[in-house]
């Protein structure tokens, strides 16, 4: 097998046996290693040398070394960087994918995060050691519940997944202090994903509120779901199909009548920063993505910040310890009277936390809110170019993201499939957007430019947008034609999943 590196020569599909690993003729690291090839060469020392034998007891040893790579550092370092060239990233376009605010995220955030005495200092340090490090904390936690209208908040979460977790078992907990537990937990139809997820991980019951015609919660619907059992209601605001729900205020006294708790989904507060607070429309919980929102680098799994932030009834709830500043303005770690426990080691993914407070410092209040003016603007734009080529199905103003379709549409776009529009995007040099979600709407394609984008991305976004709609059906099943990996063999994939080297030697 060679190792050189041989560019793709021609657009083509592709013939490996493993439809999800590398792509065109990159080899895999595997097939590149060589028998006693090294990464790292040690010169004798004089220090004695163990042998694995001496050094751990003999039934705790594998009866073979494991397959590793044998490969020299100069191989490895051209490898990866061969990948990492073939990667699509924020850092290089636009990155539409709804739902996900994919945006631009400034390098001084991460300067900030990455000073000495933040980066070393030791979470399990004594607070009169990292006095720095509280003040941060709590003036993020301070900041976070002004942005959102909230009295009390954790930093612990590192992931809106997790914060919503975090939330419910708040909202259990509240519930079990006032002697009461109901099963039932109200999800509207227009749902992300995650929230029956952690409903069911919480121990309750999700139940499907549907939208009315108009993409909304509509409180005469509600009512028809709202009796004993309801522990509360689960919403975003705007919610996915970008819409803001109108009624929310109804919506609220109709679920705190009802002793039922709402809980905000607050993955998309990059539309209402500085316009609107979950706190003034009469939410108790909310959770806070720092990691869409607030400029932390997100995607492929990499550390995430979810806070959980509380009206001043669910605050003795929190996972604990929380920062607290005290009367002579030292900072310490307080534990909430009430407290449902940890929820992450330590305090969270701390550094995300420092990037976050430097994307604050860095706007300001102001400026937060500027960002969402931005966000809903570009993505009110980009609907008025995409109306006539696409189906609006919910043709109200967008907030920071809009659902068109191309089931139905008015124009050339009829007719064809969100996932082929979608790889015809990849051969213009975008990111697809979000597809097939909501799952309300046939044939979505979920558009989120974000603020980040200048007037002239987002304008090529919508031409590349409508350029596509007009290709033929036939055309655009080939693409995309010019990306490292071509169009993957769907129904192959899934049925013969190889994620890993190890994998596809037991295929
Ligand atoms: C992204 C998202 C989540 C989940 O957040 P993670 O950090 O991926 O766990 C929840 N709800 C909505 C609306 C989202 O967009």
């Amino acid at each position: 097998m060679s190792h050189a590196y041989v560019p793709r020569a021609a657009p083509g599909g592709r013939a490996s046996s493993a439809p999800l690993m590398g792509g065109g003729e990159e080899p895999a690291i595997f097939e590149m290693s060589v028998p006693g090839r090294r990464s790292a060469s040690f010169r004798a020392t004089g220090v004695p040398e163990w042998t694995a034998e001496e050094l751990v007891p003999a039934d705790e040893l594998r009866p073979e070394p494991p397959a590793m790579v044998e490969i020299s550092e100069r191989d490895l370092v051209a490898h990866m960087t061969r990948l990492a060239h073939r990667q699509y990233s924020v850092d290089m376009g636009a990155y539409p994918l709804g739902s996900c605010t994919m945006k631009y995220n400034p390098k001084v955030c991460d300067e900030a995060a990455a000073l000495a005495g933040l980066r070393s200092a030791h979470p399990a340090a004594p607070p009169a050691y990292v006095q720095g490090w509280l003040e941060l904390l709590w003036s993020l936690g301070e900041a976070l519940c002004e942005v959102t209208g909230m009295d009390a908040i954790t930093l612990q979460p590192p992931a809106g997944a997790a914060g919503e977790l975090t939330g419910l078992l708040m909202m259990r907990a509240w519930h079990a202090s006032e002697g009461r537990s109901p099963s039932k937990v109200l999800i509207p139809g227009s749902a992300h994903g995650t929230n029956p997820a952690s409903v069911s991980l919480a121990g309750y019951r999700a139940v499907s509120v549907p939208s009315d015609g108009r993409g909304l919660v509509s409180p005469g619907v509600l009512s028809g779901y709202l009796d004993d059992d309801v522990a509360g209601i689960m919403l975003t605001n705007p919610n996915t199909l970008g819409l803001f729900e109108e009624h929310i205020a109804e919506v609220a006294r109709a679920v705190h009548d009802a002793r039922g708790l709402l809980y905000y989904d607050g993955a998309n507060l990059n539309a209402i920063m500085g316009v609107t607070r979950p706190g003034d429309m009469g939410f108790d919980i909310v959770h806070m993505n720092l990691h869409k929102t607030f400029a932390v680098p997100h995607g492929g799994g990499g550390p995430g910040a979810g806070p959980v932030a509380v009206t001043h009834r669910l605050a003795a709830f929190l996972p604990g310890p929380v920062p607290a500043r005290r009367p002579d303005g030292t900072f310490a770690w307080d534990r909430p009277a009430r407290s449902i426990g940890r929820t992450h080691g330590w305090h969270g993914n701390a550094l995300a936390l420092a990037r976050a407070w430097a994307y604050v410092l860095l706007n300001g209040a102001d400026g937060l809110r500027r960002v969402s003016e931005a966000a809903v603007l570009n993505a009110n734009w980009l609907l008025s170019r995409l109306r006539g080529t696409y189906a609006v199905p919910y043709d109200r103003p967008a907030m920071h993201e809009v659902v068109v379709s191309t089931r139905d549409a008015p124009g050339p776009a009829a007719g064809l499939r969100a996932l082929d529009v979608a790889k015809g995007l990849l051969e213009r040099g975008f990111h697809s957007p979000t597809v097939y979600f909501p799952l309300v709407v046939a044939e979505a394609l979920m558009i989120e430019p974000t603020e980040t984008e200048s007037p002239e991305t987002v304008h090529a976004l919508a031409e590349a947008l409508v350029e596509v709609a007009s290709g033929s059906a036939a055309d655009l099943a080939q693409a995309p034609r010019t990306a490292p990996v071509t169009r993957a063999d769907e129904a192959l994939a899934a049925r013969t999943l190889v994620p890993t080297w190890d994998a596809l030697s037991r295929a």
